[in-house]
């Protein structure tokens, strides 16, 4: 049988002048996404992709489709000529997969190309006819059937199909541009940087670790949450920041109840270079109003006045169990739980500030040699590009002796 994949979109069929450009994208997303199911052609034909791999390949290359963000629906299709006792045949092979003794059916037809001699009722009741006749023992139900046979008649073809698999949705991953993504080894930011890669956004990760006191197992989290972002968003830059001067700074000299928001704003202080440099309009972080002391918003407030770009937060409005539900549906929650510290988590104040007072957060911050601290930070960072498959360091050496 002549079996391909259909991958069907929707929103981007919504945005009229750009859509050219949005198709493209999702286009190249889906090649990058088969990488190694070599060969396989996708073709774009009349606001669908058709993906032509091999039969082995079929079942990988689909739950790949599945993370791609842009993509509705998939069905694995057989593709027909225009021939009615062939589209019978080919309607009898689908029943056969997805075949249960004294199931009920129903055929549905669509004809696109109006020049083939058969209206689509005719080929649904000739098809209906054939399945009926065939030693399978089926039964027809129009109104509630287990299963729907789509024939789909359009050009030179037609296709056949029974299954449709939902998608994530959202828009083909670049379409929107480029964001950094602060990202800690916890629960919530790898959800904020998945929920930015939805609406088309392509990130860079940014993490803080503060060397000895985080040991390597903190670090390979979050390569690995890198790594699962990557399988939805294509390769996926992660920046290394040192952190353990300015934390130890931060103890020594300022009052124990600001060394979160004081931390914090010197992440974004950072981070804020970091995308200024590479050339990226926004930050992303993981925050949720409320969740913990240093995110009332007093301190969003106090964190957010030291940076002049955007900071998107996704997870806002979240409750924490529908972080962990996303978390979990995307697969990154397992990594997220493991045990290892974040910088973070290491000399915790046990009552932070919840209402910082900025001029006293100022007056903390004169008494370390801030700036210089932070150069020395945005010196001292790795970059690694992460792929769902490998990795290849920026910096080759020090990533090649681990
Ligand atoms: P998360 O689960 O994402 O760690 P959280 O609820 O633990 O979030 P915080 O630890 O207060 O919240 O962190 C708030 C946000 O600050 C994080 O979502 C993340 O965007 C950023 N952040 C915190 N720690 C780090 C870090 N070590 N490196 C990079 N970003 C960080
Ligand atoms: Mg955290």
């Amino acid at each position: 049988m002549n079996r391909l994949l259909l991958v069907r979109y929707g929103e981007i069929a919504l945005k009229g002048k750009n859509r050219p450009f949005f198709e493209k994208k999702l286009l190249q997303n889906i090649r990058y996404s088969l990488k190694g199911l070599e060969p396989f052609e996708v073709l774009f034909q009349r606001g669908r992709y058709f993906v032509k791999i091999s039969t082995e390949n079929l079942s990988s290359a689909q739950r790949r489709l599945q993370r791609v963000f842009g993509i509705v629906s998939i069905s694995t299709v057989t593709q027909s000529n225009l021939d009615l006792d062939e589209i019978c045949r080919n309607a009898l092979e689908t029943v056969k997969e997805i075949y249960n003794p004294g199931m009920t059916f129903k055929v549905n037809t669509r004809r696109a190309n109006k020049k083939f001699p058969y209206t689509s009722p005719e080929v649904s009741s000739a098809v209906g006819a054939y399945l009926l006749k065939s030693n399978l023992n089926l039964k027809v139900d129009v109104h509630h059937p287990d299963t729907i046979i789509y024939i789909d008649i359009r050009g030179k073809k037609a296709y056949l199909y029974s299954r449709v698999i939902q998608g994530l949705g959202g828009l083909p991953v670049g379409v929107a541009g480029r964001g950094l993504l602060l990202l800690s080894g916890g629960i919530d930011s790898p959800v904020a940087g998945w929920l930015a890669l939805k609406r088309g956004v392509e990130i860079e990760t940014l993490h803080f670790h503060s060397p000895p006191f985080t040991g390597e197992g903190a670090v390979n989290k979050v390569r690995d949450l890198c790594r699962t972002l990557s399988s939805y968003g294509g390769k996926i830059t992660l920046h290394l920041a040192p952190f353990t001067e300015i934390q130890k700074e931060l103890r020594l000299n300022c009052p124990e109840t600001m060394v979160i928001t004081l931390m914090r704003r010197a992440m974004f202080r950072i981070a804020e270079r970091l995308a200024i440099k590479k050339n990226i309009p926004v930050l992303f972080t993981g925050e949720s109003l409320g969740q913990v002391a240093s995110q009332t918003l007093e301190n969003i407030v106090a964190i957010n006045a030291v940076t002049n770009i955007p900071v998107l937060r996704p997870l806002i409005g979240f409750d924490k169990e529908e972080i962990i539900n996303i978390a979990r549906k995307i697969n990154s929650y397992s990594i997220s739980i493991r045990p290892f510290e974040d910088c973070c988590t290491l000399f915790v104040p046990r009552h932070p500030v919840t209402r910082p007072q900025l001029k006293e957060l100022e007056k903390a911050e004169e008494s370390i040699p801030l700036e210089e601290l932070i150069d020395r930070c945005l010196e001292n960072i790795e970059s690694t590009i992460i792929n769902s498959g490998h990795e290849r360091s920026e910096r080759g050496q020090a990533d090649a002796e681990k």
